[in-house]
C-alpha cells in the first residue's frame, strides 16, 4: 500500500520540478576513515535532512524559485521530518509518495580537510516509479525546468524526461550517483551536470586516469547532451554550451568547512537561474557563488544560502 501526500498543494504552479531522492543524513566527523575490520572514534552524530533531490529543491527554493518535488519517503518519523523540511523551504510536496519502505538514509563521514564519504540506503526512494511521475504529469508539463538526479530508479527519471521533452520543458540532469544512461535521456540533458569522477566514469576512463575538465566537457557533449557542466570542486566548473563553446567558471576562494552537498547546491542554483530565463554560463557563475557559500558552513541543506546572502 502506498499513498500520495496530499497535505501540500499538488496543483501549484512550479517553475522548477525536481524528481529525485530525499534522505535522512547521519553525519560523523572523523580524523580518518576506518580501514577494513577497523573501528575509529568520531565526533558527535549530527542528523539532518538531505538526499540529492531534496537538496536541489531546497537550494533552488531558498534562492526564490517556485519549486515542487516528486519523490518518495516512508511513513516513518524520518518521512515526516523530510516532508516538513521541504515545506519549510517552500518546496511543494503535494505529489510526494509515502510508502511502506523506510525513508532513505545517508551515512556520511567528514574528514578535517572537509572531504566526505557517503553510504546511501535508498529505502523508500527505490519505490519511486513511472506511475508517480505520471501522477505529476500536468505539473511537470507546465514547468520551465525539470531537474532530476540518479538516486531514484531510472524508470522514474526516464518517465520524467519523456514528459519534459514532449512538453518542451528544459531538462537539467545531475548524473549522480553515476550509472549508464540511455541515449534518449542523455540527448535531452541541457545541461548534463557531472563532477570529475562521474565524467571519467561516463567516458569509460580508468579510475585513476587524470581528468581534463574542459576536454571531458567537450567529449561528453559530443556524446549526446545538448550542453554539459563538469564541476571540479575548488577549481570551479567548465561549461560546454549548446554551440560547443567551452567556458571556465572559477570558484570563489573561500575557507572550506564542509563540502557535503556542494554539487547539489550548484545544481539547484543553476536550475533556479535557468528557470528564471538566464543563459547557461550566467546560471553557472551564479551556481558557483552559491556552492562556494555552502562549503563555508557545516551541514548540507543548512548550509544553503538565500538570495539575500549571495553577492
Ligand atoms: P558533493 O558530492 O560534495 O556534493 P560534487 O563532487 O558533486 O560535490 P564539486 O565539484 O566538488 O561537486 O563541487 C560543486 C561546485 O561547488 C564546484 O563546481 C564549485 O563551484 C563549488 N565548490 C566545491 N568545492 C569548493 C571549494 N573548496 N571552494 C569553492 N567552491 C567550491
Amino acid at each position: 500500500m502506498c499513498a500520495v501526500d496530499t497535505s501540500g498543494d499538488p496543483s501549484r504552479d512550479a517553475a522548477l520540478v525536481v524528481v529525485g531522492s530525499a534522505n535522512r543524513d547521519v553525519t560523523v566527523e572523523v580524523r580518518r576513515r576506518p580501514g577494513p575490520g577497523e573501528t575509529v572514534f568520531g565526533g558527535d552524530t549530527r542528523t539532518g535532512t538531505g538526499g540529492k533531490g531534496a537538496n536541489v529543491a531546497v537550494a533552488a527554493a531558498r534562492l526564490g524559485a517556485t519549486v515542487a518535488m516528486v519523490g518518495s519517503v516512508g511513513k516513518d518519523v524520518a518521512g515526516d521530518e523530510l516532508l516538513a523540511s521541504l515545506r519549510e523551504a517552500g518546496v511543494g510536496t503535494g505529489l510526494m509518495r509515502r510508502g511502506e519502505r523506510p525513508s532513505g538514509a545517508a551515512y556520511i563521514t567528514v574528514t578535517p580537510d572537509g572531504e566526505n564519504s557517503i553510504i546511501v540506503s535508498p529505502g523508500a526512494n527505490a519505490a519511486l516509479g513511472a506511475e508517480d511521475v505520471h501522477a505529476a504529469r500536468e505539473m511537470l508539463a507546465g514547468a520551465d525546468v525539470l531537474c532530476t538526479v540518479l538516486e531514484v530508479p531510472l524508470e522514474a527519471v526516464r518517465a520524467a524526461v519523456c514528459v519534459a521533452v514532449a512538453s518542451g520543458v528544459r531538462v537539467v540532469l545531475n548524473a549522480s550517483p553515476v550509472v549508464t544512461l540511455d541515449a534518449a535521456t542523455m540527448a535531452a540533458a541541457d545541461p548534463l551536470i557531472v563532477n570529475t569522477h562521474e565524467a571519467r566514469w561516463l567516458l569509460g576512463r580508468q579510475d585513476d586516469a587524470a581528468v581534463d575538465p574542459a576536454g571531458s566537457a567537450r567529449e561528453l557533449r559530443e556524446a549526446g547532451p545538448r550542453s554539459v557542466v563538469v564541476t571540479c570542486g575548488a577549481r570551479g566548473a567548465v561549461v560546454a554550451d549548446g554551440s560547443g563553446e567551452i567556458t571556465w567558471v572559477r570558484a570563489e576562494p573561500v575557507t572550506v568547512v564542509d563540502t557535503t552537498g556542494a554539487g547539489d547546491a550548484f545544481s539547484g542554483a543553476l536550475a533556479a537561474r535557468l528557470a528564471a530565463g538566464a543563459e547557461l554560463v550566467v546560471a553557472a557563475e551564479h551556481a558557483a557563488r552559491v556552492a562556494a557559500i555552502s562549503v563555508t558552513v557545516r551541514g548540507t541543506q543548512d548550509s544553503y544560502p538565500t538570495s539575500a546572502d549571495v553577492p
